[in-house]
């Protein structure tokens, strides 16, 4: 067969394959084991061996999986990462979004760019990582709950330390348009919910306003924000600089005249670096419990102040001599490094010791919309790819 037949057929069948993904409804939050299921069976059939983990109901579930290499030359392992899971449809799709459909050059469907193109891209080239003459290992890392603060990640990658792999380059294949991606800040959401005790409005003295509590909360999260920006590393290359806050509602109350017994805040941060995540909320929670607490259960003893992480999606730092972007430059020629401002399970990946990268197919213009869509162009560009890492991977 030639060059160019093979590279149809490969093609093909990455086409064929983000169909069937595609209309897999991996919804974040819902079961996804019917297209783990398909992922695991294409890559066992080809003599991979797998691993799963699971939420705590075993409703949804990671998949690792491996081709070994058949002799090993101390080259660092490559991982393909990929979230199984797709945000919600709103109404307004011109067509089914669990559908894949082809127009002028792009596919359309829910998952198309974000980010089932890049796992069909793999999975379609699994079969020449599985008949080459591999001299690293590849491995293949499929997620779930991604879109809801990247859930699913954390518990594969516990199973991974305790295999003791946790050396490696890992490829994360979110939408860049194939151009590198070295860093992102972390996104941490919280709830903080109050309690107090509910009353006559014109007897304040023996009731607990959980909104007025929740409102001093709220104004001293806004000061810390600028005790944040006066934090801002001198280097940073984000932007803005500086580890940004954000409070996203307040919510309680019933009527003009009665108490609030109940209220919380939904609130978020973005920190340039770890350090101020964890500087922010030390000050948050000593504020709540050395200075708000108190003063609620003078009135009231059974008052509270709880804090829910929603969660907490770690910053991805960038790293002077990366393994993982110098590997994709050599391949692509492409030696631009660039930030984003979503967050990825890049931090995760990272945090264990493994050089990370994130790099994959389509545009995140198109994520998360109604009509989302990959153009066919960008499958190609990530197919070649792969080529190059299958070349770096056989001697
Ligand atoms: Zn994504």
């Amino acid at each position: 067969m030639s060059t160019e037949n093979n590279s149809e057929t490969l093609f093909n069948s990455s086409i064929k394959i983000l169909t069937d993904l595609i209309a897999f409804k991996t919804i974040s939050g819902e079961d996804n084991s019917s297209l783990i299921d398909y992922c695991d069976g294409i890559l066992i059939s080809l003599g991979a061996q797998s691993f799963r983990t699971y939420d705590d109901e075993k409703k949804r579930v990671n998949l690792f999986s491996s081709f070994k290499s058949k002799k090993s030359n101390g080259k660092k392992p490559i991982i393909f990462s990929g979230h199984t899971d797709v945000v919600p449809v709103s109404k307004g799709w011109s067509a089914d979004p669990f559908t894949a459909t082809i127009k002028n050059d792009k596919l359309y469907g829910r998952g198309s760019c974000d980010m089932k193109g890049f796992i069909a891209c793999v999975l379609a080239y699994a079969p020449i990582f599985s008949n080459s003459n591999l001299d690293r290992d590849i491995h293949f890392s499929f997620t779930f709950d991604e879109e809801t603060a990247c859930l699913g990640a954390p518990i594969l990658i516990n199973e991974l330390v305790k295999r003791g792999i946790n050396n490696g380059i890992c490829i994360i294949g979110e939408p860049t348009n194939m151009k590198i991606i070295d860093a992102h800040k972390g996104c941490y959401e919280y709830t903080t919910y109050f309690e107090g005790l509910a009353g006559h409005s014109s007897q304040p003295h023996k009731g607990v306003s959980a909104v007025e509590y929740a409102s001093k909360y709220v104004n001293k999260l806004i000061e810390l924000r600028d005790r944040l920006k006066e934090r801002q590393p001198k280097d940073s290359i984000f932007d803005p600089p500086y580890s940004t806050l954000q409070i996203g509602g307040i919510f309680g109350g019933i009527a003009h005249n009665v108490i609030a017994d109940k209220c919380y805040v939904n609130w978020e941060t973005r920190p340039v670096i770890k350090e101020d995540g964890i500087f922010l909320n030390s000050e948050i929670d000593k504020y709540a419990t050395e200075i708000l607490l108190p003063e609620m259960r003078k009135v009231f003893s059974d008052s509270s102040i709880k804090k829910k992480i929603i969660g907490e999606v770690i910053g991805f730092d960038r790293e002077n001599d990366s393994k993982a972007c110098e590997f994709v430059s050599n391949i692509t020629g492409d030696n631009s490094r660039e930030v984003v401002s979503f967050g990825t399970e890049a931090g995760l990946f990272q945090e264990i010791g493994i050089s990370t990268v994130v790099c994959g197919p389509g545009s995140i213009q198109q994520a998360h919309k109604i009509d989302e869509f990959i153009e066919l162009n960008e499958l190609k560009k990530c197919l070649k790819f792969l080529e190059g890492v299958k070349n770096k991977s056989i001697n």
